[in-house]
């Protein structure tokens, strides 16, 4: 019997738990011509995720800290039982030395930590270490903060993340040379959006060493692999819900109260979005029961049949890391994203194209900064649903243009 290196699950039994899952994705079993491979812009929702929102729309929509009568009571619960969810979900070692904040994503979580807790670290003279060929969203808010502070007369540095551009992995040892004693922020990201690899963050901080705080982007890996706050030494964790199986326009920031001064995030924030909030949680939960090793194990899986077949296409080029290495390589693992460009065929006119056979992929600059590709490419992003047999088509058609 074939088993999967890191783990005793048999191929058999892994293909017979993915199809129970993918099962449940009424819009995937709804359009078996259609294959969604864009899930890295936003998920699939599961049924016990609608039934969810269903249920709470239907029994107790109220809103959450404000009336005292039984639905406002019970949502304000639903929005505490969410905090203290995604606190398990996160493995937090300290639950009374964190905070959680929910936002509209990814991209607000990093703008109000930018916003309303990095000014508070920072003093004259000190550097902060920005992502420069990462998504957009994880490089404008740092330097809009470097920009305000020099307005009031707060100089700070900002140190460009050096790259390693041929496997699209961060270069730890030129971050080690940079990073100093006055290196006190440094944002990340944990699986990149375009080069689909997983950054390596445990040797993040063994560059930058114990005192630096370490925001991490988790937009690309919250729901498609195991991110513990006990394995990995971060300060912060950013994410987006509708990534990760919840509503659109839901997502949180994690943060630990153990570098830097409290996370309290600033201004009054009026009505959260309650039904976002209780789809997360019914998102972390699914996740959880699901197994979010086995989700990696699948999604990885998916993704290095797909590079491994590409790369050996002269007609194609695959951007960041050539080879789908094994779990524990220490250099570089690619997860469940692969981009790439047609030597021949412009990005646009391939994702066109791929639609007409039925397939939903990204094609454009997909939001990366300026440090990143200069020209567009494909992006296939997977997620639990995806299957061996669409990864596959997908490749003969990509063969039938080389
Ligand atoms: N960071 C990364 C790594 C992303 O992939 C994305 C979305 N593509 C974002 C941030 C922004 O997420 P959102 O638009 O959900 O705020």
């Amino acid at each position: 019997m074939t088993t999967c290196a890191d783990d005793t699950t048999t191929i058999e039994e892994l293909r017979k738990w993915q199809r129970a899952l993918r099962a449940q994705f009424p819009i995937v079993t709804g359009h078996p011509d259609l294959a969604y491979l864009d899930s890295a812009a936003t998920s699939q929702k599961p049924q016990a995720v609608l039934d969810a929102v269903h249920t709470y729309l239907t029994t107790t929509n109220a809103n959450a800290g404000r009336g005292t009568y039984p639905w406002a009571n019970r949502t304000t619960s639903l929005v505490e039982e969410t905090r203290d969810r995604l606190r398990r979900f996160l493995e937090d070692p300290d639950p009374q030395w964190s905070a959680v904040h929910f936002t509209s994503g990814t991209t607000e979580g990093l703008r109000t930590i930018a916003r309303d807790w990095l000014p508070g670290l920072l003093t004259d003279g000190d550097e902060i270490v920005v992502p420069v060929a990462d998504h957009q969203a994880n490089i404008q808010p740092w330097l809009d903060t470097q920009r305000q502070l020099a307005r009031q007369g707060t100089h700070i540095r900002v140190l460009p993340m050096p790259y390693q551009h041929a496997s699209g992995d961060y270069d730890h040892n030129a971050l080690a040379q940079l990073a100093g004693p006055r290196t006190r922020f440094v944002a990340v990201t944990h699986v990149h959006h375009v080069y689909g690899g997983n950054m390596n963050i445990h040797r993040i901080r063994q560059a930058v060493g114990p005192d630096a705080v370490i925001c991490l982007d988790a937009a690309q890996s919250i729901g498609h692999l195991p991110v513990s706050v006990t394995r990995l030494d971060v300060d912060f964790v950013a994410f987006s819900g509708h990534k990760s199986l919840a509503l659109p326009g839901s997502g949180a920031v994690w943060a630990r109260h153990a570098r830097g001064p409290e996370f309290v995030p600033g201004g009054w924030s009026g009505t959260p979005n309650t039904v976002g909030i209780v789809s997360l949680a019914a998102a972390l939960e699914w996740l959880q029961a699901a197994g979010t090793d086995r989700i990696e194990r699948w999604t990885v899986a998916l993704a290095a049949r797909l590079t491994d077949v590409l790369r050996r296409l002269d007609a194609y080029e695959v951007l960041g890391c050539q080879t789908s290495l094994a779990a524990d390589s220490p250099v570089q693992r690619r997860q469940g994203i692969v981009t790439f460009r047609h030597r021949e065929i412009g990005a646009g006119d391939l994702g066109f194209i791929l639609f007409s056979h039925g397939f939903m992929v990204r094609s454009d600059h997909h939001c990366q900064g300026g440090a990143g590709e200069k020209s567009e490419s494909v992006r296939v992003s997977l997620h639990v649903y995806n299957t061996v047999e669409e990864i596959d088509r997908l490749l003969s058609v990509l063969a039938t243009l080389g």
